[in-house]
């Protein structure tokens, strides 16, 4: 495979072997508040919460009806497989959430 140079060179790749070359990347760390626990910590200009815990409370706080709604709907299959499992003859009522 023939390939240019920064120089302008054109060369051939003749083998498979590599070097490595490339370095770490190092980024500033700057002054943030959590939005989830209010504290005050220095992270990636990137990062909006403190640590993963509070990451994963903010997503649970804005779906929490979604993930209660499939968490719900998961418990109520499952109790009606149990249910068939242990009397074939029930039919499994599937999502009423009425015993
Ligand atoms: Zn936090």
């Amino acid at each position: 495979m023939d390939t240019m140079t920064e120089a302008g060179e054109r060369v051939t790749v003749v083998t498979r072997q590599t070097r490595v070359v490339s370095f770490e990347r190092r980024e500033a760390l700057v002054e943030k508040v959590c939005p989830q626990c209010t504290r005050p910590f220095a992270g990636l200009r990137r990062a909006r919460y403190c640590s993963h815990a509070c990451a994963q409370r903010a997503a649970y706080a804005r779906n929490a009806d979604r993930v209660r709604a499939a968490r719900r709907e998961r418990y109520q299959r499952r109790k009606a497989e149990r249910a068939a499992a242990r009397d074939p003859q029930v039919a499994p009522k599937a999502g009423t959430g009425v015993e």
